[in-house]
């Protein structure tokens, strides 16, 4: 028999990403419970770009790389452009995320992260859960686990993309306004440039798809550089720092055991209709603290109208993305961005989202709705 060396935790969380750090972090400024984090990777630095608009507050509404008060929308030749006072979108670099929180986690003594480590096996009992890494044994009451899902979802709906931080020789970009989206197609799923702009010199062009089938990374290159030679004609550019997603549009079977739980993409912080989960994780990690403070079941409160209409919004793409152009144009154009901006960030209450569906092609929704529906009842299926 094995003789393990044995530690002991309060909590353990799998993954130094965006959740894990944000959960412990939660965790650790209402409470002295001990926690280990433990990460595969060595070193974590500049590898994504975050967004998040200023509202709800969290840590970083006030210690963010960029700030835009002005948003725009491309639709075809149809410009809407939005700045309301007090609403902004704001980015972070995932390196000035990760210094800043384990250099705060890291402090604390009651916290250990661990990287570059390799688990073995997790084991879970009503009592404990155990994680197994080498010849040690690492024991806790609660298991957070942000590990990517593996389960793969036969004919699902994904956001994927691919971006290319330009510099160009000239000043040639409005450093003042984001392009949330320029629509470039409404073929076979929706494609459409997303610009975050650093400076009048430097910029984020993302080429983004919602569409079933991913494609090779020269696709995605061709967009850009065809995007840069049409609105940037005869401006010389380098390309300097590069990004890739595919995130899941659709709700993972969550599998909460005992006292583990998926969170992250895997628990379904991610709206599935937006690939949004920067809000979601400090708010879900508030619950998660409040749960295990007041020695509760810990719950995820999952708005179920939202998730439907994700639902919906996710089948109208798959069945008829070529319907969706009308359907984005009443969205971005009927409804003002404070109402926009709840939306996307998923706190939205039910009048509100009344609002919005009263303002969209109401047969399309409806057609979809009762898809949805039926697939549910009939093949106990989500989108
Ligand atoms: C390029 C990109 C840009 C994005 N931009 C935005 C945005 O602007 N706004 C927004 O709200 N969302 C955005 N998202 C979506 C989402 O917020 C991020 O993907 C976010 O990082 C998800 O958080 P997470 O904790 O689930 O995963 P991660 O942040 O990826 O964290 C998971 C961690 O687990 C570690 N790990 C994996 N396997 C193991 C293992 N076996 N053992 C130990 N550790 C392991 C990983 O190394 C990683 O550090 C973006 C996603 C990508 C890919």
């Amino acid at each position: 028999m094995l003789n393990f060396s044995k530690k002991k935790f309060d909590i353990i969380i799998i993954g130094a990403g965006l959740s894990g750090l944000i959960l412990a972090n939660e965790i650790s400024k209402k409470s002295k419970k001990s926690i280990l984090i433990i990460e595969k990777k060595n070193k974590i630095g500049y590898e994504k770009n975050w967004c998040f608009w200023n509202k709800p507050h969290n840590i970083f509404t006030n210690k963010y790389d960029t700030s835009w008060e002005s948003i725009k929308v491309k639709i075809d030749e149809e410009e809407i452009i939005y700045k309301e006072n007090n609403i902004k979108y704001l980015h972070l670099k995932s390196s000035t995320f990760y210094k800043y929180m384990t250099e705060r986690l890291e402090k604390k003594k009651n916290i250990k992260i661990l990287k570059g480590k390799k688990i073995n096996k997790i084991k879970k009992y009503p009592e404990k859960n155990e994680v197994i890494i080498g010849k040690f044994k690492y024991e806790c009451k609660f298991l957070f686990d942000s590990r990517p899902s593996l389960i793969k979802k036969r004919n699902g709906l994904f956001q994927h993309f691919v971006g290319y931080e330009v510099i160009f020789y000239k000043n040639v970009l409005n450093n003042k306004q984001v392009t949330f989206m320029d629509f470039q197609s409404f073929s076979d799923g929706i494609n459409f440039m997303y610009i975050l702009p650093f400076s009048s010199k430097k910029a984020l062009f993302e080429s983004t798809y919602f569409s079933k089938k991913t494609f090779s990374r020269l696709k995605y290159k061709n967009n850009i550089t065809k995007y840069l030679d049409d609105n940037f004609p005869n401006v010389k550019y380098k390309i300097n720092f590069k990004e890739e997603g595919v995130l899941p549009m659709f709700n993972h079977n969550v599998k909460q055991q005992f006292n583990y739980f998926p969170i992250g993409i895997p628990g379904n912080w991610l709206k599935s209709s937006t690939g949004y989960s920067f809000q979601n994780c400090f708010l879900n990690s508030k619950l998660i603290t409040k749960n295990i403070i007041d020695n509760k079941k810990i719950r995820i409160n999952n708005n179920f109208f939202l998730i439907f209409l994700d639902e919906v919004f996710c089948n109208l793409i798959m069945k008829s993305s070529k319907d969706l152009k009308i359907f984005f144009l009443y969205f971005f154009k009927k409804n003002n961005l404070m109402l926009i901006v709840k939306f996307l960030n998923g706190n939205i209450n039910f009048f509100d989202l009344l609002k919005i569906i009263l303002t969209l092609p109401k047969k399309k929704i409806f057609i979809s709705a009762f898809d949805v529906i039926k697939k549910r009842v009939l093949y106990n299926e989500s989108t």
